[in-house]
């Protein structure tokens, strides 16, 4: 028992995961649909009338909780929740580190000397301060205040892990500056919620009261066994592999994608899932991935903001459910080179209180206009801050994928099948200005009118682009598997609420000049497709080919976080950002400051592991294995003569050989990466820290694996002491 590679696989032989771990589903699932949730039917039978219908209000209208109400519904909750066994609560939030955060609480109180009760007010559910001071902030809160406090948001339920009732917060600083993923994500969708609305009383819907963003994400990720995990440090630190050949039986096969799910993990999904279905979070897909050990989870679309805190809430439990079956789970977007790495797709649409999907065509031709009204604009929107949504899936993590072969490029463009694309040829034809009676049948009847056939039959899809329309919705496919959903939905909806403003107030610009209503919005719409027609692509958007013609187009390819995050701070961006009121100008640069820093740390730490392993457990393993054969020649030498030892010793010869210079390789790489790494870390602006890391640390990665993968191929078996691509992939 040489390392702890065989330590690891020795370990994994022994358990019987199937029979230790096997999971029974109850008789129906639908029964267990938020059971740990603070559901509306719950505080319906928890609540007073009048609270009840405060929240209500709260959740639907936004409207604010009176400080007794408060008090009523936090008994009603803590009843609830000592119930199910709870005696702490938290306050539950997304800070900027990209995981979730909780303080628990006890409820119980002592009072007098000897007596205690179990006390949560009104004061105690709205608001929580967490010491805060170890959370990034992007330098604000060393300025201003150095506390931050967590504030309760209604419109998320609260929901029982373990013994402990949690509260969907927000996370902020004295000084109001946003500390966390939600704050601004709520503003985003109160904006793109009121110009919305604006837009479809105005001209479509007099009904509509209220615009909901929708968002249904799918996860994608891996499973690795636990044993084989804990032996790879990089994986342990990095969440990637940072050397390791490819294995014989890569992806070749392709036998992996919806074939029939192994027991263990078929074991894991069904907890999960059963823990999911309690949380309310409502999964219904599963299936295998692409690549071997990778798999997929998606629930039924919700509203933005719910499926933000689900998703973030469901990427915890899988790591503590993983845990029990003995796996850890990777949502690293590129854990393996060569194998298809991970996303998290973003469905995203937008519904209104009347019932409609506002990316739905409809039965008539008015429904088909306003239908055609908001997928035009949010394509201009798309058009025009490119770059924003681009900077908002930038992550290192993400520069491992976007671009590899099997993923979206980091261009923006946007798919939306030749056949509606079509539609819009004929839209930018409309005349300009007043329309004839003709053109205004011609478009009701063989335009606009044809839409929903053409939707109907949309089996039009392109898996290669990043931005794509499916039906009756977009789909965002660049974002990382292990990204916060928040951050890219942020910035969709507030380029969206923008653009629905600007276009308003040009349509009711022409209107004032005297045309109809349905004139003004075919005019502006004809400019908007002028100006948005160079980022639709049809075609195969992971081609070279395209990458060349998107530059003939003007159109950016920022493939790196660096890149990315440089165009952030452009004017145009504060400015939306302000308009809307989502950012202040700090907010920006402390978040984009926030984003560099985490960049220049993960480059960093991977460089050092790279170091670490390479010289401590690659080069001793290798000169190890050259020593025997070095005995083995020497041997060889003495048994035969010296003609025969000639051509017998030859292959070991060169292979000695091979090794030193791989050693040598490794030796020289490992040494400028240490140098250039302190040289990078030396430099005080955090653009240019981050850009030294991205040119001047990461190409040097590459040298030093090659040799360390090429050693991995020469070296006895028995004596290499990285678990194998193999095994970590092919063992289930
Ligand atoms: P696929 O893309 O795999 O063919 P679907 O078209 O059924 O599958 O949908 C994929 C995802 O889109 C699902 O996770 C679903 O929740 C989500 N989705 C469907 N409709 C909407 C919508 N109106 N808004 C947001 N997400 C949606
Ligand atoms: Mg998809």
């Amino acid at each position: 028992m040489s390392n702890l590679r065989f330590k690891a696989l020795e370990t994994l032989s022994f358990k019987d995961f199937r029979r230790d771990n096997a999971v029974k589903f109850p008789a129906k699932l639908s029964e267990l649909f938020c059971q740990n949730v603070f559901s509306e039917e719950t505080m319906r039978s928890y609540l007073t009338k009048e609270a009840f219908t405060s929240i209500q209000n709260a959740i639907k209208k936004g409207t604010k909780i009176q400080r007794d109400v408060a008090d009523q519904i936090a008994v009603a909750m803590k009843d609830w929740a000592l119930s199910k066994g709870v005696t702490h609560y938290t306050h539950w939030f997304q800070p900027l580190t990209g995981t979730t955060a909780e303080k628990h609480d006890s409820f119980f109180t002592p009072f007098e000397s000897d007596r205690a009760i179990e006390r949560f007010s009104g004061g105690m559910l709205i608001q929580q301060e967490p010491d805060a001071s170890s959370f990034p902030n992007g330098g604000i809160r060393n300025t201003f205040e150095a506390r931050g406090y967590t504030a309760w948001d209604p419109t998320s339920p609260a929901f029982i892990l373990g013994t402990t009732l949690c509260i969907p917060s927000i996370f902020i600083s004295y000084t109001g500056e946003t500390l966390d993923y939600k704050a601004p994500l709520l503003r985003a969708l109160s904006a793109v919620d009121e110009a919305a609305t604006d837009i479809c009383k105005s001209y479509f819907d007099k009904n509509v009261t209220k615009v909901t963003p929708t968002l249904g994400w799918e996860q994608e990720y891996f499973l690795v066994d636990s044993a084989l995990y804990q032996s790879r440090p990089d994986l342990v630190i990095t969440g990637k592999t940072l050397l390791g050949h490819s294995p014989a039986k890569g992806q070749q096969l392709d036998d992996h994608y919806f074939g029939s799910i192994p027991t263990r993990v078929m074991n894991f999904m069904k907890e999960l899932e059963i823990k999911c279905m309690q949380l309310g979070i409502p999964v219904t897909t599963r299936h295998n991935e692409v690549a071997p050990n990778q798999y997929e989870l998606a629930p039924m679309f919700e509203e933005v903001n719910v499926a933000v805190d689900h998703n973030s809430l469901l990427m915890d439990l899988m790591a503590r459910v993983a845990h029990k079956h003995h796996f850890h789970i990777l949502f690293h977007e590129k854990p393996f080179a060569g194998v298809n790495g991970s996303g998290k797709h973003n469905n995203w649409s937008l519904a209104t209180d009347t019932g409609e999907n506002l990316l739905s065509p409809g039965k008539n031709p008015k429904k088909n206009l306003q239908f055609l009204t908001f997928f035009v604009n949010t394509i201009k929107a798309v058009h025009d801050y490119a770059d924003l949504l681009r900077a908002s899936i930038a992550s290192a993590s993400n520069d491992y994928r976007l671009g590899a072969n099997e993923a979206p490029p980091a261009i923006i463009s946007a798919f939306i099948g030749t056949q509606l694309f079509g539609v819009l040829e004929e839209l930018e034809k409309v005349t300009d200005g007043k329309l004839s009676p003709e053109e205004k049948t011609e478009l009701k009847l063989n335009v606009v009118g044809k839409i929903p056939e053409i939707l109907l039959d949309n089996t039009d899809r392109n898996r290669t682009s990043p931005f794509a329309f499916t039906g009756n919705k977009f789909e965002i496919r660049a974002v990382g598997s292990s990204a916060n959903c928040a951050e890219v939905m942020t910035v969709m909806n507030a380029i969206v609420a923008k653009q629905l403003r600007d276009f308003k107030k040009e349509v009711d610009a022409l209107i004032e000049t005297g045309l109809k209503k349905d004139e003004a919005i075919f005019n502006v719409l004809r400019e908007y497709i002028k100006v948005s027609k160079n980022i639709m692509f049809e075609g195969d958007g992971y081609s070279e080919e395209w990458a060349k013609e998107a530059k003939r187009r003007g159109l950016k390819n920022l493939k790196t976080t660096p890149e990315a995050l440089s165009r952030e701070l452009d004017q145009k961006f504060v400015d939306l950002y302000e308009e809307l009121g989502i950012y202040s100008h700090r907010e920006i640069e402390a978040r984009n400051e926030i984003k560099l820093e985490k960049y220049s740390t993960m480059v960093s730490i991977e460089a050092t592991v790279l170091a670490d392993i390479a010289r401590n457990h690659i080069v001793p393993c290798a000169i190890n294995y050259q020593n025997r054969l070095i005995e083995n020649v020497k041997g060889l030498k003495e048994i035969f003569g010296d003609q025969e030892f000639r051509t017998l010793a030859k292959e070991q010869m060169s292979m000695i050989a091979e090794i030193s210079e791989h050693i040598s390789i490794m030796k020289v790489g490992v040494e400028k990466l240490l140098a250039a790494t302190k040289k990078a870390k030396a430099i005080e602006d955090s653009h240019k820290m981050a850009e030294a890391f991205c040119n001047e640390v990461k190409p040097l990665f590459n040298e030093i694996r090659n040799a360390s993968d090429e050693l991995e191929m020469l070296v006895d078996d028995e004596l290499w002491p990285m678990t194998k691509y193999r095994e970590l992939l092919f063992t289930r």
